[in-house]
């Protein structure tokens, strides 16, 4: 059995996609830290509960299957509040408002609406809600386990466009000057942390925990640190 302060209830396991930034990224001094917005407020909640924070980076699209069968015990990951993610797992209130935006090749002035995207080719990450969205405007979707993936593909002009969260978007343009955003007003999505469905005890501490934040203003403290 584990003894000690390593005990499996001592440690509280977090799953993320550490290529999503300004939620999470690799970076630090060492440059193999995992760090960002969503870190930090695991950070905090890890603090909260008493528990020694893990967190494990791993594949987007295999976030919900870590988390149901145990390997995990919650997702930080920019995640958003989707129906049919509820269904088979359980998510914290909501704690950041994003969109899907469209970012395309500098020089491409061809996208004015929503219908100008039928029929174009599109890069998404696996398993994303752009990922989804994509499929409803073409067959032409190409997806890729990050974001950052999908954006070099646009960068080698094997795409027409990539749909992805605002964010991250930004971030991208920002070391990408020969890409731009297109202005398309698409719906919000709403970020959750997501815990088992089995441990409601956990996303009580959770959303005390955000709540906390929210009042005390280390939420406005870390949205000042990670977003431009
Ligand atoms: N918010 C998007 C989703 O939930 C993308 C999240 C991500 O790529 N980390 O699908």
């Amino acid at each position: 059995a584990l003894t000690g302060c390593n005990k499996k209830e001592d440690v509280l396991v977090v799953g993320t996609n550490a290529a999503f930034p300004p939620f999470e990224y690799i970076g630090g001094a060492s440059g193999d830290e995992i760090k960002g917005f969503d870190i930090d407020i695991v950070k905090q909640i890890a603090e909260d509960s008493g528990k020694t924070l893990k967190v494990e980076n791993m594949k987007f699209d295999s976030l919900i299957v870590a988390l149901n069968s145990g390997k995990i015990d919650m997702i930080a990951a920019g995640m958003t509040i989707t129906p049919e993610r509820q269904a088979s797992v359980a998510f914290s209130d909501p704690y950041y408002e994003a969109t899907q935006v469209v970012i395309t090749q500098k020089q491409d002035d061809q996208i004015h609406s929503v219908d100008d995207l039928k029929g174009k080719h599109f890069a998404v990450q696996l398993g994303s809600t752009g990922d989804i969205m994509a499929k409803t405007f073409t067959e032409q979707v190409t997806a890729f386990n990050t974001g950052f993936e999908a954006m070099m593909e646009l960068k080698n002009g094997k795409v027409d466009l990539v749909l992805f969260d605002s964010e991250p978007a930004a971030n991208h343009l920002q070391k990408n000057p020969n890409l731009k955003l297109q202005k398309l007003n698409f719906d919000p999505e709403y970020y959750g942390l997501a815990v088992s469905k089995d441990n409601p005890e956990l996303l009580k501490q959770v959303n005390a925990s955000l709540d906390a934040m929210k009042s005390n203003g280390s939420y406005d403290a870390l949205i000042t640190k990670y977003m431009k």
